[in-house]
């Protein structure tokens, strides 16, 4: 696909890197027009949850495209956006009473910090502060880079990129001095605390303890400041429940939920605000209102895929997969701790992670593009974050195909002690 004028997201042109056409997709296989079966390993970058092309959400979609197509969302609604937030007010933490739609992960965190901050200006007491958890990632929007992590990927874009305060990640050890930071800096009235519950994902798959995540939220409540949980990657059982928050008995003030609210099918987000929260943008004064959205925000058809979505949850097994996931996700990753070339194997519900080599990480780790090849040759679709190889496949992948992933990372690791 060289001839093509596509400028592919994440990928650098100048080093040539072959670019597979993928025809068609069902469960865990990526099927290529080269005749290839490749094993989606990382649920094309963790959205595909229940598997690729499943058919009560293919239906539901092919339904509701001879019906609805698309409609403006302000001051209109429709049957599928309705049915959906009912579902998700029924499904969701009780607190979490009003559902704003929009269409990315990235988009249901600038709402939320708008949310947070026209809150603050709408009680007439203005914050503008927001509290983030070091090495976080919350997207590629400038409000959501802003919040997240600084590296090489947003290096260039830094003055367009606002002040946050940031608290340490709680490593192993070191729990206490996050709590204390926090709490420091919650003394200082910011606006909210924004944060990945349990794990961080492309900040390297780091895995923090729930009892800790608990006490984030306590000194959250305990200083008025609004707790906003991202659980965009999280969310719809990657961590073994419906909601990383669960673990930890969490309600966060706000909540961020999209790549698997449609099963991974469709692009679709939602913010998700407590009563008060929402209290404070109801007036009779317009001035008052929230001021956000976007032209596809609650889109008929990507609603009905979420609404499929939650009746596979509703009516399918869906926790004991995720917890079997888990379970065979774990041994296999034992199997291969002892490895002298794996260190911090480490997971968390269906997320798999470790690092390979003795080498720091970094995202531009001469090892990530050399592993990114080595396991396309093997038919894996399996993206490291610099050197740390995760795992997270849709939950119906087959033993087979885990198999065939583990059996190359141990290959990987061997291969690496020989170079
Ligand atoms: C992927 C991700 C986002 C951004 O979602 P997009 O749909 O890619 O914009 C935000 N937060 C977290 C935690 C994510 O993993």
């Amino acid at each position: 696909m060289s001839d093509s004028p596509i400028w592919h997201p994440f990928t650098q042109h100048g080093l040539g890197e072959e670019i597979p056409l993928v025809t068609r997709a069902e469960g865990a296989a990526l099927h290529t027009s080269d005749g290839r079966r490749i094993v989606d390993g990382i649920s094309s970058w963790w959205v595909t949850t229940h598997g690729h092309c499943h058919p009560r959400i293919m239906a539901a979609i092919a339904a509701q495209t001879e019906k609805l197509d698309q409609i403006i969302f302000a001051g209109w609604t429709h049957e599928p956006a309705e049915t959906l937030a009912r579902g998700l007010v029924e499904i969701m933490p009780a607190a979490l009473t009003r559902i704003f739609f929009s269409d990315s992960g990235s988009t249901s965190v600038e709402v939320a910090l708008k949310m947070a901050l026209g809150y603050w200006a709408n009680r007439g007491a203005p914050r503008g502060r927001i509290l983030v958890l070091q090495h976080s990632y919350h997207g590629d929007t400038i409000g959501a880079m802003s919040v997240g992590a600084r590296g090489v990927f947003n290096q260039a874009y830094t003055p367009l990129l606002f002040d946050v305060g940031t608290v340490p990640f709680p490593a192993a050890g070191q729990e206490q001095a996050t709590l204390d930071a926090l709490e420091a800096a919650c003394r200082e009235h910011p606006a909210a605390f924004i944060v990945e519950p349990l794990i961080l994902g492309a900040g390297g798959m780091l895995i923090y303890p729930a009892r800790v995540l608990a006490e984030m939220r306590a000194i959250c409540a305990r200083h008025d400041v609004i707790f906003i949980a991202d659980e965009v990657m999280t969310g719809w059982g990657r961590t073994g429940t419906l909601l990383a928050c669960e673990q930890a008995d969490v309600v966060p003030d706000i909540l961020c939920l999209s790549k698997g609210l449609t099963g991974g099918a469709v692009p679709l987000a939602v913010t998700l605000a407590t009563e008060a929260i929402y209290a404070a943008h109801l007036s009779t004064d317009r001035a008052r209102m929230f001021f956000h959205s976007s032209s596809y925000t609650a889109n008929p058809i990507a609603c009905a895929a979420a609404n499929a979505n939650l009746a596979i949850w509703r009516e399918e097994p869906v926790q004991e997969r995720v917890a079997d996931l888990g379970v065979r996700q774990r041994g296999r990753l034992a199997a291969l701790a002892g490895h002298p070339a794996v260190r911090n194997a480490r997971s968390i519900g269906t997320i798999a992670a470790l690092e390979l080599g003795s080498g720091e990480g970094s995202y531009l780790s001469q090892l990530g593009p050399k592993l990114l090849g080595f396991f396309r040759e093997r038919d894996l679709l399996i993206r490291p974050l610099g050197n740390t190889i995760y795992v997270m496949p849709p939950y119906c992948i087959g033993d087979d195909d885990l198999d065939a992933i583990y059996a190359a990372i141990a290959e990987a690791s061997s291969w690496l002690e020989m170079s």
